[in-house]
């Protein structure tokens, strides 16, 4: 049996993979099972932050990995209490909770705002808002929070408790207050898995104001936008909000499994011993990993972002074959006029590898790909949107 009939056969086949065995790489330069070189504008799902075998992230992995690989979180950890100290002087948060995954730091978060709506108010006001068309993980509860309906079809019952309001409608909003007991608002600034979609910043204001009037949490699902990827260390920095939970995965690790849940000043007490807990959570080797990821990502860095995001869209909007190029930072989404799945092999082809979001062609590349790389990308997305080769 080849590997690709291995994988159909013992693998649970919930995804649909490409035609690509990537088995190693540098920066941003992937390479495949046949020695074919990729420029990498994906970096997974936003996950290897500054590429692959990055020196700074290797070397505080590997160190790390030298000392202890695990403890449990019955004892203290340096690698954790760092990664935590950092978030939280560069975020204004107060405490941090360390999971695994986006969902769970989106899990953590519900939790979050239910106990603090039961100590606060009493039982009956648990429910969150969030929008429709959004992404919040794969967990039940994480699919319930999330706002399209093709994910609450196959595994009911889900829990109660969650309504969807109109992104960018404000009296949508308003009307979900009126209409339920709110304890909290969940959003990502911008929707990700929904089509790369950035939240108007009168909208997102307009709901923190909404939440302070009605007494509820302001949530930020930052699990994509976070770590430094829309060309601020997290997206509502940029938004000039003042968010109660903030959550993030994906970038965090660099590519090792870390999510953090950082809980602002409203809800620092909310959790207590015995009300949450993970056994990997805050895993010593991500979180020293994860130290150096956040240590690197300063103001140059981000200037970076911000360049090379300029670069991408002034070279892609109005550019035949293109209908329009949406998001913030490194994080793009390209509307073509030729069929995704087209375009993206035919990129593939030519040695570059974006993803997709939604009918859209989805642009993650290293916050630091070198711009010789990003020039080489760029060409060879414009020549496929058109339907030619380079
Ligand atoms: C990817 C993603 C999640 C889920 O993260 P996992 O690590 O896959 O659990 C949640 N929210 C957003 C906005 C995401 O992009």
């Amino acid at each position: 049996m080849s590997f690709k009939e291995k994988d159909k056969q013992y693998i649970a086949n919930t995804y649909g993979r490409f035609d690509l065995h990537l088995v190693s790489g540098k920066g941003s330069l992937v390479c495949d099972d046949e020695g074919k070189e990729y420029i990498d504008m994906a970096t997974g799902i936003a996950v290897n932050t500054f590429g692959v075998a990055d020196e700074a992230w290797r070397a505080a992995v590997m160190a790390q990995l030298g000392q202890i690989q695990h403890t449990s979180n019955l004892y203290y950890s340096t690698p954790c209490i760092r990664l935590a100290e950092l978030l939280c002087s560069r975020t204004g948060a107060k405490k941090v909770f360390f999971g695994n995954s986006g969902a769970e730091a989106n899990e953590c978060a519900i939790k979050v705002a239910r106990k603090w709506a039961q100590d606060n108010f009493g039982k009956g006001d648990y429910t969150i808002i969030t929008l429709k068309n959004s992404f919040h993980g794969r967990t039940i509860t994480t699919l319930a929070a999330t706002g399209q309906d093709v994910f609450h079809t196959d595994f009911n019952p889900f829990p109660a408790g969650f309504v969807y309001a109109t992104a960018n409608d404000l009296s949508s909003v308003e009307q979900c207050f009126t209409e339920n007991k709110v304890c909290a608002v969940l959003m990502e600034l911008v929707q990700g898995e929904g089509g790369v979609l950035p939240l108007d910043k009168d909208f997102v204001q307009g709901v923190e104001m909404l939440c302070r009037r009605h007494n509820a949490l302001l949530m930020i699902d930052e699990v994509q936008t976070g770590n430094g990827r829309t060309g601020e260390l997290y997206a509502f920095q940029g938004y000039g909000i003042s968010p109660d939970v903030v959550s993030t995965a994906k970038g965090l690790g660099g590519g090792l499994p870390i999510g953090a849940t950082m809980l602002f000043e409203r809800v620092e007490n909310t959790l207590t011993a015995g009300s949450h807990g993970s056994t990997f959570g805050g895993n010593p080797i991500a979180a020293a990993g994860a130290v150096s990821i956040i240590e690197r990502i300063d103001e140059e860095v981000l200037q970076g972002v911000r360049i090379r995001s300029e670069y991408i869209v002034s070279e892609l909007s109005g550019a035949e074959g293109i209908k329009s190029v949406s998001g913030l930072g490194l994080m793009l989404g390209v509307e073509l006029e030729r069929d995704v799945n087209e375009v993206l092999a035919d990129c593939f082809q030519m040695g570059v590898l974006p993803i997709k979001a939604k009918n859209k062609m989805r642009l993650l590349p290293a916050l630091n790909i070198p711009m010789e790389l990003l020039k080489r990308a760029v060409a060879v997305i414009k020549a496929a949107a058109k339907g030619e080769r380079i």
